[in-house]
């Protein structure tokens, strides 16, 4: 249902899924996957489908985002705790004391993304909901998407403000900044293609003054480095969107997306130059044909940017 050779989405529903599976008892990793429905109900991008009550789905979103303009009584009978921090509605089981430092790292989002980007962000609202526990949000996204698996958090986006379903733990912030990020590329009209979009929203999760010390993929990089590898950016701009992102591509995404960010100011324009033509439908072709005059060798150049961070 998505268009691969532009990274266009139809239909009226988007779902980021970001869940954690163990890998051969060893490690966890985690695994987002963006799904895209429309009239067909019946979940794609999972490895089984994962049949969709849609008409459950866009109530419930309706129903989250009329409460923003409810009356304060009507809102608290619905949400024990409610607050808005900037475009951000936060809906909440949890106490807004518990979320405070954390809504601080999720409220500077929008101004890194259009600073970084050099693109403009919608202001239109985010609703954000936050319950207490892993069960809590299964049981939740059960009664919108039965016999989906668990997830950790996820984004849905309907006709009108985006919704962001996650739960209360101790990587919160990274969760929420992940849906969010998609959640107002989105909402801003810069139609990416699945793997950037992914590879965006890694990029910005990381609450901290430098996106390159991601807690996972930034170790990650620097071992495939040392192996000689480099992210193949062809592979994933060739990916079929319909097509499960694997955590390689997710790693790849990332480090793609920092190196065009931060290896040159070249680069970096290319970059924003590229999205700048999404977000306003002009023809942009391959991110990796519009980086290629500022980039002298894709995989000197990558190794050498990523050598330089290990430092
Ligand atoms: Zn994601």
């Amino acid at each position: 249902m998505n268009d691969t050779s532009t990274g266009q989405r139809i239909g009226p529903f988007e779902i980021c899924v970001r869940f954690r599976r163990s890998v051969a008892n060893l490690m966890c990793q985690w695994f987002c996957c963006f799904c895209t429905f429309a009239f067909c109900p019946v979940l794609v991008g999972q490895e089984a489908p994962v049949r969709l009550a849609s008409a459950t789905l866009a109530s419930q979103v309706a129903s989250i985002a009329s409460s923003a303009s409810a009356s304060s009584g009507e809102m608290a009978s619905r949400w024990p705790y409610l607050e808005r921090v900037g475009q951000f509605h936060v809906h909440s089981t949890v106490p807004i004391a518990k979320l405070e430092i954390h809504l601080l790292y999720l409220s500077t989002l929008p101004k890194e993304l259009s600073t970084s980007l050099a693109i403009s962000i919608s202001e239109q609202p985010i609703h954000l909901v936050v319950l207490d526990s892993r069960e809590s949000l299964d049981s939740y996204v059960n009664r919108l998407l039965p016999d989906a698996p668990s997830r950790r958090a996820l984004y849905i986006r309907h006709r009108g403000p985006g919704l962001v379903l996650t739960y209360f733990n101790p990587g919160w912030v990274t969760d929420a900044r992940h849906e969010c990020t998609h959640a107002l590329l989105d909402a801003s009209g810069v139609k990416v293609p699945q793997w950037l979009d992914e590879g965006l929203a890694e990029y910005f999760e990381t609450a901290s003054s430098n996106p390159l010390k991601h807690v996972t993929h930034g170790a990650a990089v620097q071992s495939q480095i040392r192996y000689g590898q480099v992210a193949d950016i062809q592979q994933l701009e060739h990916t079929d969107s319909n097509t499960a992102l694997t955590a390689k591509d997710y790693r790849d995404a990332w480090s793609i997306t920092a190196f065009a960010l931060n290896s040159s100011d070249q680069t970096k324009s290319a970059f924003q130059k590229y999205l700048q033509d999404l977000q306003s439908e002009r023809a942009a072709g391959l991110l990796s044909h519009r980086l290629q005059p500022s980039v002298r060798s894709w995989r000197e150049d990558f190794t050498q940017f990523f050598r330089r961070q290990s430092h």
